[in-house]
Formats: structure tokens, C-alpha cells, sequence
């Protein structure tokens, strides 16, 4: 070994920048919609790191809160679930050419199914000789996966023979909305009657469904006439809500995520000071910047300029450019004199939170970013250590 080779500490990051993520708000949450949807059962939708939080965390404490199922896009992400150890049915309904549809059988992982899927399923279950629980998925108006209506009856028929030589179980039947978090709009409607129609064909041709399932949240919330055996939810669980008209604590809902970190530079700058990459802030007056050490590398989108930093108690917008790793909030003329010290250097800076204190959340993020809640929490990224708090663990 090279003598110039010295063992490198792990990083540790402390506090530096930090998304906490409040477990006990996961886990009321859950315990809030699975109320309005039983006799329903409860998937707890955890794609995409859950949506940001960490699958795994959040995957025990959705199952710890009375979730029967786990739900997640890939294959990749199910596997995941497995070998963390968690039992529960979980389902995945993404898949591609390249998908390990025999580890997922052998995971005992259920597979969406919306058509070319069937022969590789069935090839796995060969393999290992044993039948995979499978979910028959009809395209009711998405327009995205899912099997069209005319070739619906043909992949039932070819399901149910495959499960009449013992290779697999159509164990469900569902189906995705498109336009639920708008409930005025009357496509839901139709997919609803698309999907029962769909139900009574596969029912017809002797399929013994378990689980019957097309509501996601904004279904949860507003179509109780969705819920059929199963409620599949991802952003509720998280406490955000999907209606633009509506906030999460009017749904009962508590966010659980904080993302913050502290000011890294506090100053006192003349007026005709200009702010970041293209100088598109100049300062009208003498002021004092804030910055904040977090960026566009740790998920917060670039676009996002004016979006709201709590220091103290007191919410600033950002000004300028959002870069790769900072930003800069004004905090306003003679603003040293509000922080103890004078200087806000080192203060908390919370971008959102659970909004209970009035402080900042990710809706005012998403609506300066020109997007949804979803993809505000979802991408931020790996750079940013979760912080778990009000677990059982
Ligand atoms: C992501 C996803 C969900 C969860 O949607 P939310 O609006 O976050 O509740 C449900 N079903 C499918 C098929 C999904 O892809």
C-alpha cells in the first residue's frame, strides 16, 4: 500500500444543510387517509426515494401506520424493499426490456402488467417454478401505460391461461387518473366507468380478483366512489396536498419534510449592488444579503428566484440567480440589528417546512419554480442528508 494513502474520514456533513423528515407526520398522515379510505386497503406509494424522503425510513414507518401494501415504479425499487427486509405485498408497475422480472418473482414482488410484460413474467415464473402474482392494468384515459380497451379482453383471456397451467395469478385489476386533483373535470368520471367495465370483463372471464385499485390521492380525498379495494398514495402520505385550492392542513394533512440550512455570509452592501450570475438584481438601496449555501445542485430549481428563506423568524425572498450551490436572500436594510450579535451569519435558514409556524412551504417553492410539490421534494437530491425525527427507531 502506497505510504501517501491516509484513511479519509467520512464526510460528515452535520448541520451544515439538512432535509428533516418527520416520521411521526408520515406515519399520522397514513393513519389519516387510510381511515378515509377504508374498508379500502392502503398502498403507501414509495417511488422515488419516497418521493424524496427515503424509501426504507419511510416504507417501515407506512407499514408500522397500518399500510398493507407498498407500492414503487420499478422492479429495482421493490428489490430495494426486500432486502431491507420489509414482508409486505408490494407491487411494481414500471418496467422495460431489461426489467429482472425473475428476481421479482422471486422476491415475491407483484407486477403490473399492461401487455408485452405477460411473456416475460411467465418466462420467469417457468424458470423458478413457481406461479408470480401479477396486476392486469387497463389504460382507462391516461393515455400513458395500461392496455388499450380493444385488446383488453385478449390479454385477460391469455392471463387467465397462463394462471389455468399454474404459472401465474391475476391477483388484481387497475388503472391511473388523469385529472383527479382537478374533481370538477368530468374525465374521472369516465374513467371510472371505463375501469368498472374493464373489472366486469376480466370478472366475466373468471378472473377472482383480490384487489381492485385506480385512486391515487387526489382520489383518496375527493372520490370516495374510487377507493374499490385498494387506495394507492403517494403525495399524501408526505402531507403535501395535490389541490391547488387547498393547503394540507385543510385536508389534515402535516408536510413532513424541512429542508434548512444556515447563513453562510451575512452582509452590508451601497445601493447598485448587483446579485449573482447575470447581474439581474441590483440593489435599490443599501441592504444586507444573506446567502444561503444551498443551490440548484441540491434540488432547488434554478427558475426559482423569489422563492421564500425563514431566517429568524422573518421570511425573505430570494433575490438574483439561483446558482449551483448558493443562493442570496436580502434581508433587508440594517437588518444585522434583528439577529443576536448583529449578524445573521450562522442563523437557521429554512427554505419549507410544515408551515405550522407560518414559515415558508413547498407550494411557494413549486409556485415559483412554475411546477407541483411533487417534483419541489422529490428532487431534492442526494447531496442533502436526511435527518430522521419521530421514529419508533
Ligand atoms: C405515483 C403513482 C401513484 C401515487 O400518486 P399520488 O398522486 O402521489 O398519490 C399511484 N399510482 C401510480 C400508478 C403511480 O405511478
Amino acid at each position: 500500500m502506497s505510504p501517501f494513502v491516509v484513511p479519509v474520514p467520512a464526510p460528515s456533513y452535520g448541520l451544515e444543510r439538512q432535509a428533516i423528515i418527520d416520521l411521526s407526520a408520515i406515519a399520522n398522515n397514513i393513519r389519516h387517509l387510510r381511515a378515509l379510505a377504508a374498508p379500502a386497503k392502503f398502498m403507501a406509494v414509495v417511488k422515488a426515494d419516497a418521493y424524496g424522503h427515503g424509501m426504507i425510513q419511510v416504507a417501515r414507518t407506512a407499514v408500522a401506520a397500518g399500510a398493507q401494501w407498498l407500492g414503487t415504479a420499478h422492479v429495482s425499487e421493490g428489490l430495494a424493499l426486500r432486502a431491507a427486509g420489509l414482508e409486505a405485498p408490494v407491487l411494481s408497475w414500471l418496467h422495460t426490456q431489461d426489467t429482472d422480472f425473475t428476481a421479482a418473482v422471486a422476491n415475491e414482488i407483484d407486477l403490473g402488467c399492461s401487455g408485452w410484460e405477460l411473456e416475460r413474467i411467465v418466462a420467469a415464473a417457468r424458470e423458478l417454478q413457481r406461479p408470480a402474482r401479477i396486476h392486469l392494468k387497463i389504460d382507462t384515459g391516461l393515455g400513458r401505460n395500461g392496455c388499450s380497451r380493444e385488446n383488453w379482453p385478449a390479454l385477460v383471456a391469455a392471463a387467465l391461461k397462463y394462471q389455468a397451467q399454474g404459472l401465474l395469478r391475476v391477483v388484481g385489476v387497475f388503472s391511473h387518473l388523469a385529472v383527479a386533483d382537478e374533481p370538477q373535470r368530468p374525465e374521472t368520471d369516465e374513467q371510472l366507468e371505463r375501469f368498472r367495465e374493464a373489472v366486469a370483463v376480466a370478472e366475466a372471464a373468471g378472473a377472482q380478483l383480490e384487489v381492485r385499485h385506480i385512486a391515487n390521492t387526489p382520489a383518496t380525498l375527493s372520490r370516495p366512489d374510487s377507493h374499490f379495494d385498494m387506495v394507492r398514495v403517494g403525495l399524501g402520505i408526505y402531507g403535501l396536498s395535490p389541490f391547488e385550492d387547498h393547503s394540507s392542513a385543510e385536508l389534515g394533512l402535516t408536510p413532513a419534510m424541512t429542508l434548512q440550512t444556515q447563513i453562510a455570509l451575512c452582509k452590508d452592501v451601497p445601493t447598485g449592488q448587483g446579485v449573482s450570475y447575470g447581474l439581474n438584481f441590483i440593489s435599490e438601496a443599501a441592504t444586507t444579503l444573506g446567502l444561503v449555501p444551498v443551490g440548484y445542485a441540491d434540488g432547488i430549481p434554478r427558475i426559482a428566484t423569489g422563492g421564500p428563506v425563514r431566517v429568524n423568524g422573518v421570511t425573505y425572498p430570494v433575490v438574483g440567480r439561483i446558482a449551483m450551490d448558493q443562493m442570496v436572500i436580502d434581508l433587508g436594510p440594517d437588518a444585522c440589528a434583528a439577529f443576536d450579535g448583529g449578524s445573521a451569519l450562522g442563523a437557521t435558514a429554512v427554505l419549507f417546512g410544515n408551515g405550522t409556524d407560518g414559515g415558508p412551504v413547498v407550494e411557494q417553492w413549486a409556485a415559483a419554480a412554475g411546477t407541483v410539490n411533487y417534483e419541489i421534494v422529490t428532487r431534492i437530491s442526494p447531496r442533502v442528508p436526511r435527518r430522521y425525527v419521530g421514529g419508533a427507531e
